[in-house]
């Protein structure tokens, strides 16, 4: 009832406000004379996962027109692109995906654009993935050679190890450098100042998780392995590496003896999928939930926040001191 009353209110402004600007404004605008100053011209950039587009953010700043492919609050895994967006790649610059099928459309989309000057840059290319491994991983799949298939056998999340994304970065700041050349010591400056926050932040994370009682991490989908073999930490994933991957009965029953077995008082959740599963473990073994966020994407909240990859690794560290330290 509110709601709407708050709707016909903004109804009736819009209204009145149309009616009054339109005969003002129009001949208005054509009396101006248009201003000849050049207009900069900044390579348009497609990110496809949030990673990708906030490192290119932090490299090319205001001199690239930065766009994300995947919208806020959308999981990454299983989204497929729409036709609008197909479109729009078509007059795209420059296209950034993390690669390592994460983007399962991604082979897809290149073989049907026919956009010849499109730079692709594969944010993953050159770099050494981790084999996803989790001691029960084989007997949660009922179709091994399916699930395979459709999730690939390597780890994607390849940004939750900062060393590793400073290497990601890289090869963003060159993709960047050679889609605008005349910037290239603006995207080189940005890429150092990153480059450093990163190592940083890597640092922080070796130091701060030192005297740590516990290595284990329980977190809802398997996106943690770079970060956990980073810093020594053992990854038990309740979900596989994508989170569309339901758990089975006896996956479930085996998770509870090992959080009980370790003394594991945190469950993890994310900000993007159902914390349903995180919370029951958590009520059947008395441990509390907590998110901790493999930055697949953010949150509608999370990007008017102003959270970005660093601000939320901060949160990660956080949690992860408090969780591993009780
Ligand atoms: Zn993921």
């Amino acid at each position: 009832m509110k709601n709407a009353k708050i709707l016909y209110i903004i109804l009736i402004v819009t209204l009145l406000v149309g009616v009054g600007c339109a005969p003002v404004s129009t001949p208005k605008v054509e009396e101006v004379p248009v201003e000849e100053a050049p207009v900069e011209v900044k390579p348009v950039v497609y990110a496809s996962i949030y990673p990708m587009y906030d490192f290119a953010r932090k490299i090319g700043k205001d001199k690239i027109d930065l766009r994300l492919i995947i919208p806020p609050g959308a999981e990454p895994h299983g989204w497929e692109p729409t036709a609008k967006m197909m479109m729009e790649l078509e007059k795209a610059d420059v296209l950034i995906y993390n690669g390592a099928q994460i983007e399962m459309w991604i082979d897809k989309v290149l073989g049907s654009l026919s956009n010849e000057s499109l730079i692709v840059v594969e944010a993953t290319k050159g770099i050494e993935l981790l084999k996803y491994s989790e001691d029960d991983h084989d007997h949660e799949y009922e179709d091994k050679d399916k699930a395979k298939d459709a999730h690939g056998e390597y780890d994607p999340h390849v940004w939750l190890n900062p060393i590793k994304a400073i290497e990601q970065a890289n090869i963003i700041k060159d993709a960047l450098i050679k889609a605008d050349e005349e910037n290239k010591e603006f995207y080189e400056n940005n890429f150092n100042e990153f480059a450093g926050k990163l190592t940083a932040l890597d640092i922080k994370f070796e130091e701060s998780l030192k005297n740590r009682k516990r290595d284990q991490i329980v977190v809802a989908h398997g996106a943690f392995g770079y970060m956990a073999a980073r810093y020594g930490l053992q990854q038990i994933s309740i979900s596989g590496l994508s989170p569309q991957e339901e758990p089975s009965a006896a996956k479930l029953a085996e998770l509870t003896k090992k959080i009980k077995e370790y003394g594991i008082r945190y469950i993890f959740f994310e900000t993007l999928t159902s914390p349903k599963l995180s919370e029951m473990l958590a009520i059947e073994t008395g441990a509390s939930t907590a998110v901790l966020n493999p930055i697949d994407g953010l949150t509608a909240e999370d990007m008017k926040a102003g959270k970005d990859y660093l601000s939320i690794m901060e949160e990660n560290l956080d949690i992860l001191i408090k969780a591993l330290g009780e």
